[in-house]
């Protein structure tokens, strides 16, 4: 996942996301651009979840861009190729998976559209989910995706957060999940400061939660503001996480980064992670899917010769 939050008034709409990316060990990480600006229809796309989906759907939103008159139908033609795009994803990785001798699925993945409508004279938004069939879902006031844990969750995080909670807290987690549901709605931030102050916020509740928490989501890089209106779109970098050191090491701890494999293990020995409680894993196959056993694939004590990073 990702950070997103957004808010669409009436003459304008404002958008920050992060720009850190990584493999869903953790093992590799990068940056990126998370938001595709559509400047002729007064609008920006963002994805979160799977990369690969949304370089695709990218593709797939300019083709769309070009035969839309305007936001309204951009949005209202969106499910169909969001689904398109979605289903061949699917069968290109499966194959990609048979021929690897390995399972995975697509990581679930939502895609927003937020930008000016002609039909009801204001700025609008939209979330469609993979795991509800892409169906649109007006979103109206502020909306952030992960949330910080002082305001309440919008629906769909409460919805998977309903779904994979129980993995983890048990008993607890319907009650867990009901208390995020009765926290107070937030107003939307109005200057770039208050944007940073939440981005922050969900770095500090998300980044840093415990990894077996069920709440972690890695946020980190820059934060950018892009900010829409009638004519007019800008992107700026509002501020940049201190990716580097104590707060990182964090903010990773128990990861298979390999920052977080050489640092001390939690459990006191002494000893660095990977020569320690990691090494319980040494031969299992590897988180990453590869198919190889964890010792000679993603570990930084592997032979980096035989499994060089493309
Ligand atoms: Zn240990
Ligand atoms: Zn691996």
């Amino acid at each position: 996942m990702t950070l997103i939050a957004f808010a669409a008034h009436a003459d304008r709409a404002e958008i920050i996301t992060d720009t850190l990316t990584y493999t869903h060990t953790a093992t590799r990480m990068g940056h990126t651009s998370k938001l595709l600006p559509l400047p002729h229809l007064d609008a920006a796309i963002v994805a979160q979840g799977s990369t690969g989906f949304e370089r695709r759907w990218h593709m797939q939103a300019l083709y769309l861009a070009q035969h839309a008159a305007d936001f309204d139908e951009f949005a209202r033609e969106a499910p169909a190729h969001l689904a398109h795009v979605w289903s061949e994803l699917g069968i290109d990785l499966d194959a990609e998976n048979i021929a690897h001798g390995r399972s995975a699925t697509v990581t679930p993945s939502v895609v927003f559209l937020v930008g000016y409508s002609p039909q009801r004279q204001r700025f609008v938004a939209y979330g469609f989910a993979s795991d509800h069939g892409f169906a649109p879902t007006k979103l109206d006031g502020l909306y952030a995706m992960p949330s910080p844990l002082d305001r309440r969750p919008g629906d769909l995080e409460l919805h998977r957060l309903r779904g994979h909670l129980p993995a983890v807290l048990g008993d607890q987690a319907d009650r867990a999940v009901a208390a995020l549901g009765r926290l107070p709605i937030q107003p939307a931030p109005r200057r770039p400061e208050e944007w940073v102050d939440l981005a922050k916020a969900v770095r500090r509740d998300r980044a840093m939660a415990d990894l077996y928490s069920g709440l972690k989501t890695y946020v980190g890089g820059d934060v950018m503001l892009t900010a829409l209106r009638r004519g007019e779109s800008t992107t700026r970098r509002i501020h940049t996480f201190n990716d580097s050191g104590s707060d990182f090491a964090r903010m990773m701890a128990g990861s298979l980064h390999p920052m977080s494999q050489a640092s001390a293990c939690e459990c006191d020995s002494g000893r660095r992670f990977v020569d320690c409680c990691l090494a319980a894993i040494a031969d299992e196959p590897c988180p990453c899917q590869s198919g190889k056993v964890f010792a000679a694939c993603c570990s930084i004590n592997a032979d980096m010769s035989a499994t060089a990073v493309a």
